[in-house]
């Protein structure tokens, strides 16, 4: 037995499970199928969801996970750039100024190297890694 996903021709999704899928293209054409929702018989296979959950043992989709992550972090740099001015390499500068009062304090963003990230944790400087994707994608 198989299991399928499927759509209706009103866009309803449903399961139905197929002895194989001879049968089930047998039932569909015969119209033996029928969505449970709107009684419709123009039933057809739905995109499976990526599934994510290692302890069914479903394969895990990488591409999707990885399109879905870079779309999250897409988001993340979207809101940074609306809302924060950037400052380039000079974050480490720009930010410990800020932090000790010589300059306006406003949400700034830019780059900064691993030495210099540690050297404003250890100065108590408050600052957050972002993922950062590349616009292009
Ligand atoms: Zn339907």
């Amino acid at each position: 037995m198989i299991l399928f996903e499927l759509r209706c021709g009103n866009d309803h999704h449903f399961e139905g499970w197929f002895r194989d899928n001879a049968a089930y293209e047998a039932q569909v054409a015969a119209a033996a199928v029928s969505c449970p929702v709107c009684g419709a018989t123009d039933v057809a296979k739905a995109i499976m969801a990526p599934r994510l959950n290692r302890a069914t043992g479903e394969a895990l989709d990488l591409a999707a996970a990885a399109g879905a992550m870079r779309k999250v972090m897409g988001e993340i740099r979207k809101k940074v750039e609306e809302s924060c001015d950037y400052v380039g390499e000079n974050f480490a500068e720009e930010a410990r100024k800020i932090h000790y009062g010589e300059t306006e304090a406003r949400a700034i963003y830019g780059e900064a190297s691993p030495e210099q990230a540690r050297e404003l944790k250890e100065e108590g400087v408050e600052f957050h890694p972002v993922p950062w994707p590349a616009t292009e994608n």
